[in-house]
């Protein structure tokens, strides 16, 4: 198996446990070990030893040992035995989540989302626990379910694709080839892959990629286009020749309603739009085709619009003005603000984290690790947290080419108050607050809990501030629009956090914060060092919300982020 699929499996196990109730701490063993392989630079088959990944124990170990050996491991074996596997589909409801589902199975016999759409009222209400209100929005997510695939995350589908494309671009038939559709555009989630290429000869190239190794199914095979089953994604390659590669790349990279927007404005203007090319309306010239997207666009009287931004979310409007923003990139960032090292549930040192960072040409680095009530976590009470501020202190004089810094990642307590006194939190040099607990208390309650704790002034950022976990969490109810207002009023950031199943804060959000002036915080979260190269996802994220680098803290160069630190909020 390969990671992406061993991650999965583990999900499933780590849902299926749930489902069953047993405690928190096994379940989160087997949540942790998926993170850290989706995170791994390595495939997981090629490592001696896969304890030297983060929260990687014995038992997770064995099972992800079995799992690279393409073994079912027994602990999942037994699971499957025990719980309908359709229940799995029921967690995936809003609202929901795997201990409710277990326990619509234990005490109504619920086994699928049909069963539960098609329940009598009342029967739910009646349980502890569930309301009235509850019973109703359950109800409706399942009618509403339609039973949807599981999507790609982007570390998957990013990795999938460029092995497709490298496969791709090295027949000596191919001129050009890229990758186009959602995963271009840098959606969060991603369903198929589309690869375009350019040949002048075509059926060569067809031929060559319906033989690959990676195939698994041929779905479909003509001269121009090929759809295959690759690791479980559908994948479909369309080769055009060279001379219209342009219009072809633009019209599969969409998104869709960009696309057609596009063409109404072109129709206005007496064009016509096609994937072969362009053609001027009323004349009976065939379509003209088009080299390069630039041009395509040129010819549309446009600037380049970057395909993040194709979602006709004011794109258009803006490039017609000379108004598009100035996209932040990759380079552009100095630092990260969040990371763990085994001071508390990382894997890494303070040192070797620090070289990581280097490496990336980091200015700056702060350790947050988590605080003391996150026991699960190995969170540090303040004597451990003093400590951990000498060690960061010390290794800051080591090396010359960063700054060290010591902040926190510290829990908002149910009732919004923080896990560390103020006096202790005052020491730090930077302080992420974040909800890892109570997810269930309402919205209300939420947000006046995260309002409380934008209000410290110690608190620099608010971490994951929505907690979803993509295909596994829905965010907590919480009103981001009064989160954003507190941000500005404030002076404090909200995080868009990097990893991959979580890229919280969601893009219209980091939209709507920008909108309000307040600043973002893209922190990798990373829990080992090859995690640090999350980064590019978080920032693909700011890209399709619009994010320059000014709206970014992290981005600004050493000597101004330490103003920022001094200046206090
Ligand atoms: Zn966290
Ligand atoms: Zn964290």
């Amino acid at each position: 198996m390969q990671n992406r699929e061993i991650v999965r499996a583990l999900e499933t196990i780590a849902t299926l446990m749930e489902i069953k109730d047993e405690s928190y701490y096994r379940v989160l063993g087997y949540t942790r070990a998926a993170e850290s392989v989706a995170a791994s630079g390595r495939e997981v088959r090629d490592m001696e030893d896969v304890t030297e990944l983060a929260h990687v124990g014995k038992t997770t170990a064995e099972v992800i040992r079995d799992l690279a050996e393409d073994r079912t491991p027994q602990v999942l074996t037994e699971l499957s035995e025990e719980i309908p596997s359709s229940l799995v589909e029921v967690t995936r409801l809003p609202n929901v989540g795997p201990r409710t589902a277990g326990r619509l199975w234990r005490e109504l016999d619920i086994t699928n989302v049909e069963d539960l759409a098609g329940m009598e009222e009342g029967r739910l209400a009646a349980l502890k626990g569930f309301g009235k209100k509850s019973e109703e929005r359950i109800l409706r997510a399942a009618k509403m379910y339609n039973s949807t695939e599981r999507r790609m995350l982007l570390d998957e589908a990013s990795a999938l694709g460029e092995h497709l494309l490298e496969f791709v671009r090295s027949h000596p038939d191919t001129e050009r080839a890229e990758i186009a559709g959602s995963l271009r555009r840098r959606k969060e989630t991603v369903g198929d892959l589309d690869i375009v290429a350019a040949s002048v000869d075509q059926k060569v190239l067809t031929d060559a990629f319906a033989e690959a190794p990676f195939v698994d199914e041929v779905v479909a095979h003509g001269p121009t286009k090929v759809s295959i089953v690759c690791g479980g994604a559908d994948v479909d390659l369309r080769i055009v020749p060279p001379e219209a590669f342009g219009t072809l790349l633009h019209h599969f990279t969409g998104g869709q309603a960009h696309n057609i927007a596009l063409r109404e404005r072109a129709v206005k203007n007496g064009i016509n739009i096609s994937e072969y090319g362009l053609k001027r309306i009323g004349t009976d010239e065939d379509y003209q085709p088009v080299p390069t997207e630039e041009e395509f666009y040129a010819r549309l009287d446009l600037p380049y619009i970057p395909p993040e931004l194709r979602e006709d979310a004011g794109e258009i409007q803006a490039a017609e003005k000379g108004a598009l923003p100035n996209l932040v990139e990759v380079s552009d960032v100095r630092g990260d603000l969040h990371v763990h090292t085994n001071y508390s549930d990382g894997k890494g040192t303070i040192e070797s984290m620090a070289e990581a960072a280097i490496a990336l040409g980091y200015e700056y680095l702060i350790f947050c690790d988590h605080s003391q009530s996150l026991k699960v976590a190995n969170g540090l009470a303040p004597d451990r947290l003093r400590k951990k501020m000498d060690a960061v202190r010390k290794a800051d004089d080591k090396y010359d080419e960063i700054r060290l810094l010591c902040g926190s990642e510290v829990d908002i307590l149910k009732d919004g108050a923080l896990d560390y006194e103020d006096d202790l939190l005052a020491e730090l040099d930077f302080v992420v607050a974040s909800v890892h607990t109570s997810f269930g208390i309402g919205e209300e309650a939420m947000t006046g809990r995260i309002i409380r704790a934008i209000n410290n002034p110690h608190v620099r950022t608010i971490g994951h501030p929505t907690g979803r976990i993509l295909n596994r969490r829905e965010p907590y109810e919480v009103d981001v629009s009064r989160l954003i207002k507190e941000a500005a009023a404030t002076n404090t950031a909200l995080e868009l956090n990097s990893y991959v199943d979580r890229l919280d804060l969601a893009v219209p959000y980091v939209r709507e914060a920008m909108n309000a002036s307040v600043r973002i915080t893209i922190d990798t979260d990373a829990h080992d060092e090859t995690a640090l190269s999350l980064m590019k996802f978080g920032i693909s994220q700011a890209r399709r919300a619009w994010v320059e680098k000014e709206g970014i803290i992290n981005c600004l160069p050493l000597a101004e982020f330490e103003e920022y630190l001094r200046a206090g909020k």
